[in-house]
């Protein structure tokens, strides 16, 4: 629990990061005030609503809503006010440009807190992930607008769908600071309790705080894009890219996580991430050591290709007309972001080709209908399986994974499914009486 001297803490921009970000640090016992430019977004958050899909975060919410340790407000003069280290978590979206991070709000926001009057005992607290350079840029605004206020910085690594639990269990906490300062101590202040339980923190500079945010996701990005890669000389050589990742995992150097073939990463971060830091490092005039990131980027986008392509395949070259069931619109499992979303992109290219597509997601499909008024959004599973010649599955939620073929298979006109994320058993299926199709595997059944 929080005593007088605890920080209080505000959390500026109250998307996925920020809201999951305020309720937990309210978890932790401090007082919090969460801030966004989006009335709307404040009104529903203080009415104990949480305005997307993140298991437990709704009642976390509630919870500290109702104790009175947190609140939300539109306005940054309520955070200099009521709270002393402040968290900027506002988006840093793709520029359409150059791919540039586009780091506006972070200004914004660092503006709106300068502007109420942020000045000496005031941390302010980056975690949006934004180009090095950046905290460095801001520190020396704060020094001459505000000073005596500190700057550090804290990159965030939760994982939308299970946020909750990485934001109170990290694997780790790094804190790019300046020397000298306080930011430190009143950080670890903040995570003490995750300190105490043995999780490892970071102390660095700011750039190599800034730096580890896009490089553990250009890895993670390019783990996938290598096992996705070595779908393509599968499908070029009859081998099955299952049974070589899952060999490849056996070697502890190398790990099985993150190497399941399939459509490909998509969402709010790593696409935007490896484009960002591509432009980046072009700015800085190393643009060739990161080369390779377009290759990972154009493996990727690829792969949503040859899955519309091993469709159209499988219904004989012939789309037009053709009914077809998608399963998963979300970018990820437990979570309603269609943000750069692969499973979205596959069932519009698929629309387009001419096929009646019909979608089913467990908690994107608003989103989905939102952003795409004429696809057809089913309610359920059988919504969209029913009458179906081709089933895709294209998000790995556990509903889908876990569903029982033969149940299904009455449901469709022709028993064949593309497994779009390697989710499914393909003995089962085939058992079951499917056509098995998925990127580098040969065909079954
Ligand atoms: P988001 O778009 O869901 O949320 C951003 C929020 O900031 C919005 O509610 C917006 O209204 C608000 N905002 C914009 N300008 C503002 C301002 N000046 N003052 C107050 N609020 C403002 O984005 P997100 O997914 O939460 O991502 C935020 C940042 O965190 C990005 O840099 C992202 O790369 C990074 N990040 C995201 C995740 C994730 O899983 N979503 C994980 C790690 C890091």
């Amino acid at each position: 629990m929080s005593g007088p001297t605890d920080p209080r803490i505000s959390v500026i921009g109250t998307g996925y990061l920020g809201t999951t970000h305020a309720v937990c640090m309210a978890e932790l016992g401090f007082e919090v005030v969460g801030v966004d430019v989006d009335a709307e977004r404040v009104r529903r958050l203080a009415a104990g609503e949480v305005p997307f899909f993140e298991p437990g975060l709704e009642a976390l919410l509630r919870k500290h809503l109702e104790a009175g340790r947190l609140s939300f407000t539109g306005s940054p003069a309520a955070a200099v006010d009521q709270a002393d280290v402040h968290f900027v978590c506002v988006g840093t979206p793709q520029r359409p440009d150059s791919g540039a991070a586009d780091v506006r709000h972070v200004d914004a926001a660092v503006s709106g807190l300068v502007t109420a009057g942020l000045g000496p005992g005031d941390l302010v607290v980056g975690k949006s992930t934004v180009p090095a350079g950046t905290a460095s840029r801001l520190a020396a605004r704060l020094a001459a607008a505000a000073p005596g206020a500190e700057l550090a910085w804290n990159p965030e690594f939760l994982r939308e769908g299970i946020a909750v639990d990485d934001t109170l269990h990290p694997d780790r906490i790094v804190l790019g600071v300046a020397p000298g300062g306080t930011a430190e101590a009143r950080l670890r202040a903040v995570y003490a309790r995750m300190t105490d339980a043995g999780t490892p923190v970071i102390v660095t500079d700011y750039a190599t705080a800034e730096l580890v945010k896009v490089a553990a996701n250009a890895f993670l990005a390019t783990k996938i894009s290598f096992v996705n890669a070595m779908a393509e000389v599968c499908d070029a050589t009859g081998a099955d890219v299952a049974e070589l990742a899952a060999a490849l995992g056996h070697d502890p150097r190398i790990g099985p996580r993150f190497l399941r073939a399939g459509i490909g990463f998509g969402g709010g971060c790593l696409p935007k991430d490896i484009r960002a830091f591509q432009a980046r490092a072009r700015e800085l005039g190393v643009g060739p050591a990161l080369g390779f990131l377009a290759e990972v980027d154009a493996v990727n986008m690829r792969a949503r290709d040859r899955a519309v392509a091993l469709a159209h395949e499988v219904l004989g070259g012939q789309p037009a007309n053709r009914a077809v069931g998608v399963l998963g619109a979300a970018f990820k499992p437990n979570s309603d972001d269609i943000r750069d979303s692969p499973a979205l992109d596959v069932a519009v290219a698929l629309r387009r080709a001419g096929c009646h597509v019909s979608v089913y997601d467990p908690a994107a499909a608003a989103n989905a209908q939102d952003r795409h008024p004429d696809l057809h959004v089913a309610g359920s599973v059988m919504g969209a399986v029913t009458g179906a010649e081709l089933l895709l599955v294209l998000t790995e939620w556990p509903e889908f994974r876990e569903l029982d073929p033969a149940l299904i298979r009455p449901h469709v006109t022709r028993p064949v499914v593309l497994d779009g994320r390697g989710a499914l058993d393909a003995r089962r299926w085939q058992e079951a009486g499917w056509a098995y199709h998925a990127l580098g595997r040969p065909a079954r059944g």
